[in-house]
């Protein structure tokens, strides 16, 4: 058994005192929390000691932020889009993230853990796309194993084609278009099977999976179900998107009528609504489907930062917490968010309840630490997100000299509206150190950004050629989204609509 004494450090506990948290020292052996404060005296029993000290005296001990929503696949095209409408977005990535190099491929996987890690991120869900092929599976899972970091790890699967599923498209589109975007049903027995497939492939302590059907109007009943049933035969937590823009709300009420005109109660319906499901988005849940979720136990994953980017709308935080539903905060794909840190997701949560009123959000900055690591963590099942003895070692310390916490008046405060990921000091994942004086000690960060300068100029080339190919999409796009946007259903997420686009 290995040991780790963190000593001297401020132990946040979401239970306890927020602001100043006291001095404790924490034992980690091998990958679990066995004592903290003064239990750990008794642990460690008279002679025995643990085989390493770290001394963090200076330092605030945190648990590791959950990033509950994650893509690693567009990592390379960070940057490259100013503001993008969803659908439009959507084919660009897609088309990008296809038939690429597995160097490329495992280079993006290691430099999305690296940027998570570094800003105190010890945990991401990455909802693989385009990776229906067992060997960039293999290669995606040995980066993370080379990496350190924790992943709950799920291929997106879908088996309806864009063509049905997005309002007005068959009547807009030409039929060259519609087979660009894609015009022909999958079959789900063949997705199934290759999903089982990647289930037996290797697990370290490290890694987990889930189960992605892409969204619930991508999938057609039988495949939710099959899905359903192979969660619950291995025990898998399930995400997927829901309602993450106004056209996705439209398709429910015109698709599943039977349903209320709720995809909410179509995965009811199905089987699939529960205490294993995480929806990431849930923008344009209508306040009963928000009670619905609420009440069978799933969870929303808010990813502000890209919702606003690729102007989907506000995330209805303050309705989501009226509801009483659970959260976690996402950062989403690189090319919306341009960047994975949680605390820019906690910061804008807490301050878009000024969308809606004058008044005090209902979302506090304690609430909104306790949401981004307890919270992520529960998406996954996973017994971490507090400092306690049982938990996993998946720790963060902060450096109470950075600016951000000079002077020290409030831990979660200045966690949220202070702090920007520059005070990550040191990062522990399952008891073992990944980051150390701000370095990720598990990979040559040096080595990394050579291979990176080598990819990009293919990769660039490569994106001006689908720009160009994709130019009658993105005008084709432009005129449905401007019938979807004329459009109402029952609920708002723009605070002043506009019909027509703002003039240049
Ligand atoms: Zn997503």
């Amino acid at each position: 058994m290995t040991s780790l004494l963190i000593t001297g450090a401020r132990v946040y506990d979401h239970d306890g005192d927020v602001d100043q948290p006291p001095v404790a020292d924490v034992l980690i052996e091998d990958s679990t929390i066995t004592a903290t404060g003064e239990e750990v005296e008794r642990a460690l029993g008279a002679q025995r000691r643990p085989e390493r000290t770290l001394d963090a005296r200076g330092m605030l001990l945190v648990p590791g932020f959950v990033n509950a929503h994650y893509h690693s696949y567009d990592l390379l095209a960070k940057g490259l889009f100013e503001e993008v409408p969803l659908e439009v977005w959507r084919h660009y990535t897609a088309r990008m993230a296809a038939n690429r190099p597995r160097e490329e491929v495992r280079l993006r996987t290691l430099l999305g853990a690296v940027e998570c890690l570094k800003n105190g991120i010890t945990t991401v869900q990455d909802m693989s796309i385009q990776a229906y092929d067992p060997s960039l599976v293999e290669t995606i899972l040995e980066a993370y194993d080379e990496a350190g970091i924790r992943v709950v790890f799920s291929v997106s699967v879908r088996d309806l084609p864009d063509a049905d599923t997005i309002p007005y498209v068959r009547e807009l589109f030409a039929p060259d278009l519609l087979d660009a975007i894609g015009a022909r049903a999958g079959d789900p027995a063949r997705v199934m099977a290759f999903l089982r497939a990647q289930l037996e492939r290797h697990r370290s302590a490290r890694l987990h999976w889930a189960l992605s059907p892409s969204a619930p109007h991508r999938c057609s009943e039988p495949m939710m179900k099959a899905i359903v049933a192979l969660a619950e035969e291995r025990g898998l937590p399930v995400y997927t998107h829901l309602y993450e823009a106004l056209g996705h709300a439209l398709q429910a009420r015109e698709r599943h009528g039977a349903d209320g005109g709720s995809l909410v109660r179509y995965m009811d319906r199905v089987g699939l609504l529960g205490t294993r499901l995480s929806v990431a988005h849930g923008l344009w849940s209508r306040p009963d489907e928000l009670d619905l979720l609420a009440r069978r136990g799933a969870r929303v994953v808010v990813n502000a930062v890209s919702n606003l980017k690729l102007k989907d709308g506000v995330p209805p935080v303050n309705e989501l917490r009226r509801a009483g539903v659970a959260l976690a905060f996402g950062c989403d794909c690189f090319s919306c968010s341009d960047t994975q840190n949680l605390f820019q997701s906690m910061k804008l949560c807490c301050l878009l309840a000024a969308a809606e009123s004058p008044h005090p959000g209902l979302l506090s900055a304690a609430e909104a630490v306790r949401i981004a690591t307890a919270g992520g963590a529960a998406t996954a099942g996973l017994d971490a997100g507090a400092i306690r003895r049982g938990m996993k070692a998946d720790l963060v310390l902060l450096d109470l000299a950075d600016p951000s916490f000079v002077p020290f008046n409030s831990a979660a405060r200045q966690i949220v509206f202070s702090e920007t990921g520059r005070a990550v000091h040191t990062v522990i994942v399952d008891g073992r150190v990944v980051v150390r004086e701000r370095c990720t000690t598990t990979l040559e960060e040096r080595s990394l950004q050579e291979a990176l300068a080598e990819a990009m100029p293919a990769y660039r080339a490569e994106f001006r050629r689908v720009e160009r190919e994709l130019e009658p999409l993105a005008r084709a796009f432009a005129a449905q989204a401007a019938r979807v946007n004329a459009c109402d259903v029952g609920i708002e997420r723009y605070p002043r609509r506009q019909a027509a686009p703002n003039p240049p």
